[in-house]
């Protein structure tokens, strides 16, 4: 496929797209209802499906009864941390695999003209952006994820939170169900804003932006204190009256969903001519960027506190311009 017919390449050998990243059109003013049609199944898939179904997997084939899980029993739980380890390196590698390793489809549609393994760096262990990746995604993000879920999970099945039954109040549940990736996206936004304050920055949120170029495992390279606050997001169904399996939807939305925004490629290729679009460029532009972009674009809190850079030449002369008037603020600043 010619991604030059859909974007283009600078001399240093950056892609990017033609149209500029864009929020949900959900919020455009005027509405344009055939634009939101069009943008509709996105809302679920293909990624939302797969979680709602590796839910559903999980409830069914990985966890014990209720009755176990009302005791912390190692049995069930490290089966948990074994099926959730090999589920997430399976499914980041398979990109990991398809786009860094065998580079299916060469540089095309890769927004950042390098490949992660040819620049070794020091602030990554073993030099390297995937061993890093890797180790964090293992010795952090694993247990945290398992820790989290074991404690929703123990709660429910010992009756400490209200469980909402699909048979009594099927719609109130599918309700929740849809306000779901809205869920994500404010938690997600929060704390987002919350680890770019300079001191949390510098001691926990700066580990995940060591990836200027960012590859499948350095979607959960994260301080774990980043990651109890970004996968923590699953414990509002313990605050809302929810059901154990959206609590798991929620879970895997933000552990395995956190693979999109870390692929680093604007298509993959499938075939000679179709291509799965990867809703990566907002979440590239700040890993590029660092101080815009802090939401994913659902919910349009960038475009209402001015931090959002759509990728075009104009969202670049807005961020130049903020960024100049604030070291003008911090240059204004009298020293003390
Ligand atoms: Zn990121
Ligand atoms: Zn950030």
């Amino acid at each position: 496929m010619d991604d030059l017919s859909f974007g283009k390449r600078n001399k240093r050998g950056d892609w990017a797209p033609n149209e500029p990243a864009s929020i949900a059109p959900i919020w455009d003013a005027p509405p344009q209802p055939m634009k939101i049609l069009k943008w509709l199944p996105h809302y679920f898939a293909p990624y939302d499906i797969i979680w709602i179904l590796s839910a559903l997997a999980w409830w069914h084939w990985v966890l014990p009864d209720v009755e176990t899980m009302k005791t912390l029993q190692w049995g069930w739980i490290l089966k948990l941390l074994v099926f959730n380890t090999i589920a997430v390196f399976a499914f980041f590698g398979i990109y990991e695999w398809r786009l860094y390793i065998s580079r299916a489809q060469g540089n095309r549609f890769k927004y950042n003209g390098k490949w992660p393994s040819e620049n070794k760096s020091d602030v990554f262990w073993f030099k390297s952006q995937n061993i890093d990746g890797m180790l964090r995604t293992l010795f952090h993000a694993m247990p945290i994820w398992l820790a989290l879920e074991v404690g929703i999970l123990y709660a429910y099945a010992n009756g400490y939170v209200p469980w909402v039954s699909f048979a009594e109040h099927p719609y109130y549940l599918v309700v929740l169900m849809l306000l779901m990736p809205i869920i994500h996206e404010t938690h997600f936004y929060l704390i987002h804003r919350l680890i770019h304050i300079p001191f949390l920055y510098k001691h926990v949120h700066s580990i995940h932006h060591n990836s200027v170029n960012p590859s499948p495992y350095s979607s959960l390279s994260m301080h774990p204190v980043e990651l109890v606050l970004y996968l923590g997001m699953a414990l509002w169904h313990l605050v809302i009256p929810s059901n154990p399996i959206l609590a798991l939807y929620q879970l895997h939305r933000a552990g395995f969903g956190a693979i999109p925004g870390h692929i680093g490629f604007d298509k993959i290729e499938v075939g000679e001519t179709g291509g799965i679009p990867t809703h990566a460029y907002i979440h590239y532009l700040h890993h590029k960027y660092f101080e815009v972009n802090y939401g994913d674009g659902l919910v349009p809190f960038d475009k209402w506190f001015g931090t959002f850079h759509d990728g075009s030449k104009e969202g670049e002369a807005q961020m130049d311009a903020r960024f100049a008037k604030k070291r003008a603020k911090m240059n204004a600043t009298p020293a003390e």
